[in-house]
């Protein structure tokens, strides 16, 4: 598609927001790329890591989309002059989509490298540890400022957005953009899909729009199904927040594999760069697989743990990591 010089206005007038986690104006961090005042390269960036529990619309986009989000990362990179794009895939989708994107790549002749993420590991989807993990280093989140914006791939100016905010770019540019997101619903009783539905709908409206009456006997988990919040189901007339995901769970599934599960996702997740996290991980996990075992555990250690963990962590990881065992804990399944 032809590059139309007027993109910043159009971005600016759509209100785009990135696709990814960080709710991030798209305009706003191209231009802060643009005008770095940093000599040398500048890059762009395409984050396909996505490895959250319950999201799979970047690879239904890869799939479908493909030649959209190759035009959009296009259209970013003559932008700001860069030198070179990078699509960031996880080690599933770099074998899966390979054959899509490299054929897009060349028909649109840009010089853009597909890089696989070494390992699927979920705290390589977070910008800076993205770029660590692209230059060879130890994969785990820099300190910030400075911004990827400003320092990024070899410290140098970059644009990294999600695929499907790329994918939103080449529509916004050809004035087919229709304020629409994705969103994935999977779970108990229902087929894994995805559907393009309205940037502000509440939580209600979109399962009935994936064909889902809501009751009291499921509840949900929004957000992703590592770090999204549960839900019961007079709770659902909200926005979304965080990753466009719904997982809906039977109400009787027993309370020690889900708080069991979701603790042990983060442990084992946690890059181990800061103590809460690490340490908060692992020792909240062991406190409640006793307290399961049926060994009584004081209430107000395990509060406290979860509040140092939630408010002391480095990065996001470890900030959401206890979202889902304290959700639960207060909407579904209250403790005496
Ligand atoms: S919160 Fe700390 S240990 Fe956990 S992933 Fe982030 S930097 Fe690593």
């Amino acid at each position: 598609m032809l590059f139309n010089t007027s993109i910043i206005k159009k971005l600016q007038k759509s209100n785009l927001i990135g696709r990814g986690c960080n709710n991030f104006l798209v305009a706003d961090k191209w231009l802060s790329v643009k005008n770095a005042g940093i000599k040398g390269d500048k890059f762009v960036v395409c984050n396909v890591s996505e490895s959250e529990p319950g999201m799979f619309k970047d690879e239904y986009v890869l799939k479908n989309f493909s030649e959209r989000v190759i035009d959009g990362i296009k259209i970013a990179m003559k932008f700001i002059r860069a030198k070179k794009g990078f699509i960031y895939l996880n080690p599933e989708y770099f074998k899966d989509f390979q054959d899509y994107l490299l054929p897009e790549i060349s028909a649109q002749k840009v010089n853009i490298e597909l890089y696989e993420k070494p390992l699927h590991d979920y705290v390589g989807g977070e910008e800076t540890s993205l770029l660590n993990s692209m230059q060879g280093l130890r994969v785990e989140p820099r300190f910030k400022p400075p911004f990827p914006t400003t320092h990024g791939f070899f410290n140098q100016p970059t644009i990294i957005n999600n695929c499907e905010t790329f994918y939103a770019v080449s529509l916004i540019n050809s004035g087919e953009y229709k304020n629409i997101k994705f969103y994935c619903l999977s779970g108990d009783e229902v087929d894994n899909s995805v559907k393009e539905l309205p940037v502000n709908i509440t939580i209600k409206k979109c399962l009935q729009e994936f064909g889902h009456k809501s009751s009291d006997k499921y509840f949900y988990q929004v957000g992703g199904g590592a770090a999204g919040f549960c839900y019961n189901y007079k709770q659902l007339n909200r926005a979304f927040a965080g990753n466009p995901s719904i997982i809906i769970y039977k109400k009787n599934r027993p309370e020690k594999d889900l708080i069991l599960h979701w603790l042990q996702f983060f442990k084992n997740e946690s890059c181990g760069k800061c103590l809460p996290c690490r340490e908060g991980t692992y020792r909240l996990l062991k406190l409640l697989e006793k307290q399961y075992a049926g060994e009584n555990q004081d209430q107000a250690v395990i509060n406290d743990l979860i509040f140092t963990i939630q408010n002391t962590s480095f990065c996001g990881l470890g900030k959401v990591a206890c979202n889902a065992v304290v959700s639960y804990w207060k909407n579904i399944c209250p403790k005496k």
